[in-house]
């Protein structure tokens, strides 16, 4: 049989195969190879002997928490409390970008905002799919549910952006649910160590019950930072250096492009996400 593995504790595995959940171990050639198999694992498996035969090629993995195959990430931010830091939604747009996960944003507390704030936000992203949402309205929440099937998701941002309302009114199942998950999801510091995928059934997708990934992985790199940028994409190809890193070069297409293709704001957060990697680095070589 094939299945995905939805939680693992004290050397089980529980995953879930045609709608229904099964509890097996890892055989002992795993630990001699080096495998350990972690949440979002497509694996085969044979009921019979109770053990984890293969895992299937991931598609991305994460450490911190440990998971795999992960789709698709909701970052939640919005004007009202607490107030965007848009250089942290940046950084989780490149890393998420550059991990291949889908992103969609999701501007959530509309109900306490205006129209012009709305689009203030709107405007700095538009080459994104952006949700205007309310976890307590209930506006938007379609639009998520619409974007579960076939995925695994996360939802991340800032601690009480709203990130667990969200999940609670998406299904059901969180509803249950509603202490553990947003004890886990409202922590600002991502210390989640038993993650979990919760199917939903009627949706046909999976949430993990993280508020994000370690930044860990990609810090050392500020030079493919742009690839995180999909506004930049066309528009780099005219850059007339190749490598340009849009700082300071001359005759750069990105900074030629700063108020028609490329949004100024986000474009200056670009400049100083760039020199925070860069003097990070700078430090560790020193
Ligand atoms: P999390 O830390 O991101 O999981 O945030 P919570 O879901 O715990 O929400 C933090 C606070 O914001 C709670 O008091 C919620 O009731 C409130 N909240 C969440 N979503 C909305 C919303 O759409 N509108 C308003 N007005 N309040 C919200
Ligand atoms: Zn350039």
């Amino acid at each position: 049989m094939t299945g995905r593995i939805v939680k693992g504790i004290g050397g089980f595995y529980y995953i879930l195969a045609a709608g229904k959940e099964y509890t097996l171990k890892a055989p002992g050639r795993f630990r001699k190879e080096g495998i350990k198999p972690v949440v979002g694992d497509v694996v085969e498996f044979d009921l019979k002997g109770g053990y984890i035969d293969k895992i299937l090629p991931r598609k991305n993995q994460f450490y911190r928490p440990a998971v795999s195959n992960v789709t698709q990430v909701f970052i939640v931010f919005t004007h009202s409390n607490p107030k965007a830091d848009l250089i942290l939604i940046d950084k989780l747009i490149i890393q998420s970008e550059l991990s291949g996960i889908n992103v969609v944003l999701v501007i959530n507390k509309c109900d306490e905002m205006d129209d012009d704030e709305i689009e203030q936000l709107k405007e700095q992203y538009t080459a994104f799919d952006t949700i205007c949402v309310s976890a307590k309205t209930g506006r938007g929440i379609d639009e998520i549910k619409k974007r579960i099937g076939n995925n695994v998701s996360f939802f991340a941002g800032q601690s009480g952006v709203g990130k667990s309302s969200i999940i609670n009114c998406i299904s059901e199942i969180f509803q249950a649910k509603t202490g553990e998950i947003s004890q886990k999801l409202g922590r600002g510091k991502h210390t989640t160590r038993h993650v979990e995928l919760i199917y939903i059934p009627e949706l046909q997708g999976g949430i993990l019950d993280t508020p994000g990934f370690s930044f860990y992985d990609f810090k050392d790199d500020e030079t493919c930072i742009d690839d995180g940028y999909r506004e930049f994409k066309d528009t780099r190809d005219n850059c007339k250096f190749i490598g340009c890193t849009h700082i300071n070069e001359p005759k750069c297409a990105v900074k030629d492009g700063i108020g028609t293709v490329i949004n100024e704001q986000r474009y200056e957060r670009y400049k100083k996400i760039y020199s925070e990697l860069k003097e990070m680095r700078d430090k560790r070589y020193d």
